[in-house]
């Protein structure tokens, strides 16, 4: 199977998931969209509502401000890979409960091996905490880390600048930086202590930055 057969696979394996209790708030699945050879992954939360009405990642205010957002490095959405760690709305858009996690979470795997992106940004500590779960987003937003052989930049959560204008202009220059890393991608190295798997304890961590 290709990678854009995998990605649509996965679409309709999460319209029909029963993995875990979002099913029963969900109106429609929100599996991701982009190119499945997408340079850049961007992952988010999870689907809110406009984007359970539609079935598609940030189409909302939070969307439309990532769109911004790539229009200030040249890109457009449709050149990027857009999900979710969760494929199901929250009921009330509260927080993905670690259960839902770990049921949704092989989706996301199987997402991350076929398009092999060069770059994964992660919108938001749920995101973030996959790849680096002791990691504080206060002190290595923007910046470039490889894990498990993957550059990931953590940032911020679009929806967290919009509503704590503080915190956009740090997303701004984070953004600004991207496409430095993706010449750099490269030659960063793999982090000396690597988490052990996603979601695993690392006290290590926060050393290494
Ligand atoms: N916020 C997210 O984290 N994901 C979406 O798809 C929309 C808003
Ligand atoms: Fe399945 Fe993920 Fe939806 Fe849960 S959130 S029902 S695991 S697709």
């Amino acid at each position: 199977m290709n990678s854009a057969d995998v990605l649509k696979e996965i679409a309709a394996q999460t319209a029909a998931c029963t993995k875990c209790q979002l099913q029963y708030s969900r109106k429609l699945a929100v599996p991701g969209e982009g190119p499945s050879n997408a340079k850049i992954l961007f992952i988010g939360e999870g689907p809110g509502f406009h984007e359970n009405e539609q079935g598609r990642p940030f189409v909302g205010p939070a969307g439309q401000y990532l769109e911004e957002l790539l229009a200030s490095i040249n890109l457009r959405r449709e050149q990027v890979y857009i999900t979710n760690v969760v494929k199901c709305r929250p009921p009330g858009n509260r927080d993905p409960q670690t259960e839902e996690l770990a049921a949704c979470s092989d989706y996301l795997e199987r997402q991350i091996l076929a398009i092999n992106p060069k770059v994964i940004v992660t919108l938001g500590r749920y995101s973030m905490a996959r790849f680096l779960p002791n990691a504080k987003i206060s002190e290595i937003h923007g910046q470039a880390v490889r894990v498990h052989g993957k550059l990931i930049v953590p940032m911020y959560h679009p929806a967290a600048a919009l509503h704590q204008p503080s915190l956009r202009s740090t997303v701004e220059t984070d953004f600004k930086k991207l496409p430095e890393w993706m010449t750099k991608a490269g030659t960063i190295p793999e982090i000396e202590n690597e988490p052990v798997s996603p979601q695993s304890e690392n006290h290590e961590q926060l050393s290494l930055f």
